[in-house]
């Protein structure tokens, strides 16, 4: 990617040190999948898959240049970079203006409204939802699996983001307010306009669950993404989690390449819950039934990873978890401690948290960045 992407947006600060700040950015950066090189004139280039970022040092300025080929990903570099110069440099959020293209949005890019086409149950406690709207390519794209619905609340008239001069969101704060859910984009189809997301209908309903029981062809629903990690190429998979998982498990099975091979290990309550998968791979699936016990409550999945053998460094594993915190928790562990398994190797991660709505535990993951922002300027190097 080294010829100049179609659109670019500038901007400067004044700092006092910019030289000193590039390095640490950059490093963080890296956390986010990007990739750190020095470009002629000691700039330091960021470059994601399909967009990048330049910073360069003046004397008192730092100097920013965002490329991107559409403007979603110019609006996802621009947010990257300045949110992180402003958090690492101590500037108030928004102290960063953007020049250049896509600058004069007031909607934000990666935003869509969609509408319902079509509600059916998969199973007695999965519900698949096909939602029509508009420019959906990058939603069928296997790097970014999931996406933020915006679901407005009922029995009122929904309020939808802006763009900011700053080209940041801007949240409704009236009653209209959407509540923002993830979720995995279980197909996608650009061409014909939908895509489809499987919604398990759970215990304990918050604004998620409660919406997919509710909607009806015609209701109207945010979305914004895609994004999040995906997995890596490999020649074996581990693939496991619970229910909330199934959509992304079901995905991978139908559309990684033939000859992968593993096993992919689902947790659901019993066999009603099973699902056909179109499983293309060699991959084998194994379910595992939680019966009674409520979800989030058991160890089947931890219990099973734990009676693998381990994969020595030859047998060219990836592994893909996602599931209840508790259980992301020890299953986690189990791979690094036991398997000492490398980062690159896996993505495990928590979809959801017994006992905890998503905005409380999005609380939490905030208060995790800010002690770890604050760890950092104790504590530069
Ligand atoms: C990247 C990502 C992708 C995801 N993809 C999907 C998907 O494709 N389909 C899907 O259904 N979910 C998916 N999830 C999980 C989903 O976002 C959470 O389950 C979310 O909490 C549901 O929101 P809610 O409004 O229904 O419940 P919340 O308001 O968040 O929670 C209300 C209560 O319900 C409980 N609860 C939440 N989820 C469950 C559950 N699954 N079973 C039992 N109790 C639960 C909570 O602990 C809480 O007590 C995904 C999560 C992430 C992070």
């Amino acid at each position: 990617m080294n010829q100049l992407l179609p659109l670019v947006a500038r901007a400067r600060v004044t700092l006092r040190d910019p030289q000193r700040l590039i390095p640490a950015v950059a490093a963080h950066l890296v956390d986010h999948g990007a990739q750190i090189a020095e470009a002629p004139g000691g700039a330091t280039v960021v470059a994601f898959e399909f967009c990048r970022g330049i910073l360069q040092a003046g004397h008192d300025t730092l100097f920013l240049q965002a490329e991107a080929p559409d403007t979603a990903f110019l609006h996802e570099i621009k947010t990257e970079l300045a949110e992180h110069v402003e958090e690492f440099a101590r500037l108030p959020a928004g102290a960063i203006a953007w020049e250049g293209d896509a600058s004069s949005f007031d909607a934000p890019p990666n935003f869509r409204l969609m509408t319902v086409a079509d509600v059916g149950d998969v199973t007695p406690h999965m519900r698949r939802i096909r939602l029509k709207g508009q420019a959906l390519t990058r939603f069928a794209s296997l790097r970014n699996l999931h996406c933020k619905l915006l679901i407005p609340p009922a029995g009122r008239m929904p309020e939808w983001p802006s763009l900011d001069r700053h080209g940041r969101f801007v949240w409704p704060d009236g009653p209209g307010r959407p509540v923002i859910r993830k979720y995995t984009i279980r197909a996608a189809d650009p061409d014909a306009g939908w895509l489809d997301i499987d919604f398990v209908l759970h215990a304990d309903a918050g604004p998620g669950s409660a919406w997919a029981a509710r909607a009806r062809p015609g209701d109207i629903v945010g979305l914004v993404g895609p994004g999040g990690r995906s997995i890596m190429p490999a020649a074996r998979y581990l693939l496991a989690g619970d229910e909330t998982a199934l959509p992304a498990i079901a995905r991978l099975l139908e559309t990684l390449p033939a000859q992968s091979q593993g096993l992919a290990l689902i947790e659901v309550a019993g066999p009603a819950e099973e699902q056909a998968i179109a499983n293309r791979t060699g991959i084998v699936i194994r379910w595992l039934y939680r019966g009674q016990a409520p979800a989030g409550t058991t160890t089947l999945l931890q219990d099973a990873v734990a009676a693998l053998p381990v994969p020595g460094d030859s047998d060219g594993l990836f592994a893909w978890v996602s599931c209840e915190f508790r259980a992301f928790k020890a299953v986690r562990a189990q791979l690094r401690k036991h398997w000492g398994f490398p980062k690159e190797a896996h993505l495990v991660t928590a979809y959801w948290r017994r006992g905890w709505t998503e905005d409380g535990a999005e609380r939490l993951d905030a208060l995790a960045g800010t002690v770890a922002a604050i760890a950092r300027r104790i504590a530069p190097d």
